[in-house]
């Protein structure tokens, strides 16, 4: 069993409904279970998405499954949700989902890199990995993520979702009601 570290994304449609059923989904793959997941937030778009805002969590699986096949069951969830589709016409995303860390492996193949390329530099990655496991050790930058997320400083904002909020289900086009700081 390696511990594995999934990002989970939307921002079109029910984007809360989509998120929480991803994270169901992402139990039932084989030899996999759901060991934590981060609260969702409401995070303002960046890296040139938007402008919808996105719903984002972050889930710590234990598994069984390889990198590579993890990475093509997630992408399959992706394509069930529409993904296909959304591909060719920009960045918004029924469901977006990453393998930002691997246990501490460190990988470069044509389709997969781990750890998550990007993951150090979004804020929306961070938070929510931050809050389930703040003194995870990023594999090559050698430090915790707690002090990657604290290197970023201000930067897009990241609202935690109250639960029971109806305002982070639709899509909209800002943070709002419905959503703590
Ligand atoms: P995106 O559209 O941002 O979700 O990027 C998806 C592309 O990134 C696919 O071609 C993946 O094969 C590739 N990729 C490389 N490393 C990873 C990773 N750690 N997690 C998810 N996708 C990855």
């Amino acid at each position: 069993m390696v511990k594995a570290y999934v990002g989970i994304g939307s921002n079109l449609g029910d984007r809360l409904r989509t998120c929480a059923d991803a994270l169901a989904a992402l139990g039932r793959l084989p030899g996999t279970h759901v060991l934590a997941a981060s609260p969702f937030y409401e995070t303002e778009p960046e890296d040139g998405a938007g402008p919808q805002w996105f719903v984002n969590a972050v889930a710590v699986l234990g598994t069984a499954l390889a990198p590579g096949p993890l990475l093509a069951a997630l992408q399959k969830m992706e394509c069930l949700a529409g993904r296909a589709e959304e591909r060719a016409r920009g960045k918004n995303r029924t469901l977006d989902l990453d393998l930002l860390l691997y246990g501490d492996q460190v990988l470069q193949e044509r389709n997969l890199t781990l750890p998550h390329p990007r993951l150090h530099q979004r804020r929306f990655v961070l938070v929510p990995l931050c809050a389930v496991a703040p003194d995870v050790m990023h594999p090559t930058l050698g430090r915790p993520m707690r002090e990657l997320l604290a290197a970023l400083g201000p930067g897009p904002a990241v609202r935690l979702v109250e639960p029971g909020s109806a305002r982070a289900g639709a899509a909209g086009g800002a943070g709002g009601a419905g959503v703590a700081a």
